[in-house]
């Protein structure tokens, strides 16, 4: 914790200005600090002009996720839910996580962060959950990442969970961050998958590393919780079952963590054509084998004929033949459709990691030993620009489409 000396303080505010958590602020011209919000960053120690501060640990620098690892236990997933509809990525965690608290034999509990969000509880029941832990306030009704970190934070502090997963979205990576800094322990970002260890409670944190070209388990041993990150579409939600029950419990929040200093002004839902590739349960891809722009459109009569999403690879984003948002892989979405077909593409692993949990993978490569073919579940010799119109043709004949 940090302590003030009083003696010493001058109140001349330079730990309050220097403080990003709003930890310290200067009452009555001394410094006074709020140890919930308190990271113990340490740079209001650095920052006194007159030595007042000091920091200290407890446990002989051990924080309290470092105490004793056995005080933690249960699964926890944050669930992700806007305008009534939660993210899908929320069922695909509680279906791991689900995995994962039967082989730890512990507990899967959802916590739901939001306003009026309570009646959305039970759905999360459906979907695996043992318990929901229910923070339904007004003041999170636009997401602010400072407030629900430190609900999050402060709920993980007085459960002591041994887990918490959260979706790798623009959401999950603005908050879950912080929190893991505020519990002072580790978080694995982007998994692509998540295991228990053999001979322990370590979960076994896989994600791409070094540019995609390997894949790393890391563990988190000597701090709790362990915290990730999942990509969406990555891991399979289970089907919903209506006649699951558990427990739902209400959490009322102490009202200054709900405070920050963040006011939502006004939200704007972007407006976009046609369904989220993410979303599209047949992606068609450009590779760098489609060879310019003009070919693309080969592509896009196939993809009206199937009504189909359209997905590139970098090489065709990074040459402008499609713009990109349509990009798949480590650095673009992530897709899990029920049919992906890939023309002209190589099979990069960066671009393999974005696609490979797909249902049925069709490759389409006039070279034989084109890596992609070690993926595929049928694999086609040819060129794209021969093999392209013939198949549209067909496909929209069969399906009474017109060619366009
Ligand atoms: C840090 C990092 C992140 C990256 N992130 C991503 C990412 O998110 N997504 C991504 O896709 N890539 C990503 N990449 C790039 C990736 O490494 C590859 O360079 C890229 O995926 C290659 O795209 P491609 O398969 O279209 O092109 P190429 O590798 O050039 O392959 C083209 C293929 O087309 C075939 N071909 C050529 N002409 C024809 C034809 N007429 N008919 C049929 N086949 C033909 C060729 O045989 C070849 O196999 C990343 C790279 C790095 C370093």
């Amino acid at each position: 914790m940090v302590t003030v000396d009083i003696e010493k303080c001058v109140g001349c505010g330079e730990c309050e200005d220097v403080c990003t958590f709003g930890a310290i602020s200067v009452v009555d011209e001394k410094a006074v600090v709020d140890q919930d919000s308190c990271t113990l960053c340490g740079a209001c120690v650095e920052a006194c002009p007159e030595e007042a501060l000091e920091m200290s640990r407890d446990d002989a620098g051990l924080s309290d996720s470092a105490v004793s690892l056995d005080a933690w236990r249960g699964v926890w997933v944050v669930a992700e839910i806007r305008n009534g509809r939660y993210a899908p990525v929320t069922f695909e965690l509680l279906g791991k996580a689900r995995q994962l608290a039967d082989d730890l034999d512990t507990d899967l509990t959802a916590v739901l962060m939001g306003a009026d969000v309570s009646r959305h509880a039970p759905e999360l029941v459906h979907r695996g959950a043992d318990r929901v832990l229910v923070a339904d306030c007004p003041e999170l009704e636009a997401f602010v990442d400072e407030a629900c970190a430190k609900v999050l934070a402060w709920l993980a502090k007085e459960e002591k969970p041994e887990i918490i997963l959260s979706g790798a979205t623009a959401m999950g990576r603005a908050f879950i961050p912080q929190v893991a800094t505020m519990l002072e322990t580790g978080l694995t970002a982007d998994c692509t998958g998540l295991e228990i260890s053999p001979d322990g409670r370590d979960l076994l944190q896989t994600r791409p590393a070094f540019g995609g070209n390997l894949l790393a388990t890391i563990i988190c041993d000597t701090r709790r919780p362990q915290m990730s990150t999942v990509r969406p579409h990555v891991l399979k939600a289970l089907e919903p079952d209506s006649s699951r029950t558990g427990e739902i419990k209400e959490v009322k929040p102490p009202e200054d963590l709900l405070q920050g200093r963040v006011k939502v002004m006004e939200s704007v839902i972007e407006e976009s054509e046609g369904p989220l590739l993410s979303d599209s349960e047949i992606v068609l891809t450009a590779g760098r084998g489609m060879e310019n722009e003009k070919n693309i459109s080969m592509l896009e009569a196939l993809a009206h004929c199937m009504d189909a999403g359209l997905g590139a690879t970098r090489a065709v984003t990074e040459a402008g033949w499609l713009p990109g948002r349509f990009q798949i892989g480590q650095t673009g979405v992530t897709v899990s459709p029920k049919l992906y077909m890939g023309f002209g593409v190589s099979g990069a692993i960066q671009h393999l990691v974005g696609m490979q949990g797909s249902d049925i993978i069709v490759a389409i490569n006039k070279d034989p030993d084109a890596p992609i073919f070690d993926v595929a579940t049928y694999g086609i010799v040819a060129d794209v620009k021969e093999i392209l119109p013939v198949l549209t043709k067909r496909i929209c004949q069969e399906r009474g489409i017109d060619n366009v």
